[in-house]
């Protein structure tokens, strides 16, 4: 085959084991013959639309198999695939779709009105509706993939050609498009495969968005390389995911850590048989003490991971074997990747000291899309990729994140990291979220301010809080005011939005 892309996966397994189910979507089952054929007949339907090597194709949808099958198709032609999150507003959507350039959106019909504006207004020519009726400006993804020929494409796809597009999660700034090459995906989806032991038996749940590097490349490409059954759940419903888990014997998902708390906290969880699992992935947040002691008690090895959309996303794991002992860190470097933790000057710190967490290896971006300055900006001189969060290695190189570098308040010269605070006040009774923020201060400059969600009939008054951290933080890193909320603002992938607290509750 010309074609060396992750284009080609579905039809290389479906040489292997045609008959084996690759994904589970609202009950039905795909084999994958069924997906190999499917995939080449969307190629096909694309290209008849005009699509060829190196143009791009976007995605707009809650989670559907449709991810990972353009995906695919996309990779049959050469083409760019452009994920987008579900939940971005119409001016959002439209900014993606002209940054990038695409020349057809597939959407779901729930999204269709958003889809429209965004794509007229973007001049994306193409539109391509999952499901319910096509419009008279949008055709129907089942009809051109049933009427579409099957046979064999062989379109020349190197390792260094774009496979997709990524715009990160955006928790400050405006969007980048992350553009990550074949070669990138190859690497981030053999990370987990390597040291997470991935077997050919693997039931992986992805409730996680599918518009995310974690549940694409940790999770459902990494299952679906290895010949496993991924099941595709639409959105994240503790009580079903607890089901899904019992009746489908899954033995592999991944989640942000307010998930873990929701299925935890449900009612279902101490009855629901867990045995399956071999080792449920955590990352994308700071990963709370008690969040790790819960599922450790019931038996679910629960490893934390640490990466970013622009390393594919894999950088740090703790892997099962390290799981008990290194509890509480993100691990040690993937198989294929380096990881060092440096002060500004660029000196590798010492064990027990902080510093910025910079990352290189064959599953790291190489660059932004068309944004050469903020890609010149994002790697060292000597070409490690500059996370801009905060770490602590120890003795052994297993790394604990500690905060970001943008989240660090300075407060009278000294720097707070929000996170260390956040996790003394998660240990108060009754607290169930909380995210310490900077607010414009002028006698310090700036200072701290919590905010909190208290769970049913809990309460809390700055005094009580004062006294609690009094006795466990340094006074200067105590937040000087409190802000009890009904809910904490974070972005799909589960993480604070610190910018709409600053912009929300500075003053
Ligand atoms: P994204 O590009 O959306 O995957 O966001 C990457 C950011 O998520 C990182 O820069 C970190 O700030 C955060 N992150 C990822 N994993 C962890 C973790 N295990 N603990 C704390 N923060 C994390």
């Amino acid at each position: 085959m010309l074609n060396q892309g992750t284009g080609t996966w579905p039809h290389r397994r479906a040489r292997q084991a045609p008959d084996a189910v690759a994904l589970d979507f609202r009950g039905t089952t795909v084999t994958y013959r069924e997906l190999d054929e499917r995939v080449t007949r969307l190629a096909h339907a694309l290209r008849a639309r005009g699509i060829g090597p190196g143009d791009r194709v976007a995605l707009l949808s809650a989670n559907h198999p449709a991810y990972l099958e353009v995906l695919f198709a996309a990779g049959l032609l050469g083409a760019v695939f452009v994920p987008l999150n579900a939940r971005l507003t119409t001016p959002e959507v439209e900014y993606c779709l002209a940054d990038s350039g695409s020349a057809v959106l597939i959407h779901s019909a729930a999204l269709a009105d958003v889809a429209d504006a965004a794509a007229t207004a973007a001049g994306t020519a193409r539109r391509v509706v999952l499901d319910g009726a096509p419009d008279d400006r949008a055709v129907g993804y089942e009809e051109i993939i049933a009427t579409a020929p099957a046979d064999r494409l062989d379109v020349p796809v190197t390792h260094d050609d774009p496979c997709f597009i990524m715009y990160t999660s955006g928790t400050t700034g405006r969007p980048k498009g992350v553009v990550l090459t074949h070669g990138n995906v190859v690497f981030a989806v053999m990370n987990p495969i390597v040291d997470l032991d991935f077997l050919s038996d693997e039931v992986a749940l992805v409730a996680a968005p599918l518009f995310h590097t974690a549940a694409l490349n940790f999770v459902a490409l990494p299952t679906l390389l290895k010949g496993g059954t991924v099941i595709v759940e639409e959105g994240f419903e503790p009580g079903r995911i607890l089901h899904l888990i019992e009746t489908k014997r899954v033995t592999y998902s991944f989640g942000v850590p307010t998930m873990l708390d929701a299925m935890s906290t449900h009612p279902n969880w101490n009855r629901t048989d867990l045995s399956s699992i071999r080792r449920w992935i955590v990352a994308a947040a700071p990963v709370p003490p008690r969040t790790l002691q819960t599922y450790t008690a019931r038996g679910v090895r629960l490893c934390q991971g640490y990466g970013l959309t622009e390393t594919g996303p894999g950088a740090l794991i703790l892997t099962p074997k390290d799981a008990e002992r290194k509890l509480g860190t993100a691990g040690a470097p993937h198989f294929f990747t380096d990881v060092r933790v440096v002060d500004p000057d660029g000196t590798e710190v010492a064990p027990g000291d902080r510093g910025e967490i910079q990352i290189s290896g064959p599953n790291v971006m190489r660059r932004y899309w068309n944004r050469p300055d903020a890609t010149a900006e994002a790697f060292t001189g000597d070409g490690w990729f500059r996370s801009g969060d905060v770490g602590v290695p120890d003795e052994d190189g297993f790394v604990t994140i500690v905060d970001r570098l943008k989240d660090m308040i300075i407060s009278g010269g000294e720097n707070i990291y929000p996170a260390e605070v956040e996790a003394a006040i998660l240990d108060l009774p009754g607290v169930l979220g909380c995210a310490v923020f900077g607010v414009p201060d002028e006698k310090w400059g700036e200072v701290g301010r919590a905010a909190v969600t208290l769970a049913d009939g809990a309460t809390l008054t700055e005094d009580e809080l004062f006294a609690f951290l009094g006795e466990r933080l340094a006074r200067y890193k105590i937040p000087k005011s409190l802000l009890v909320l009904d809910e904490i603002p974070r972005n799909a992938t589960g993480k604070i939005r610190k910018d709409k607290l600053r912009e929300q509750y500075a003053h």
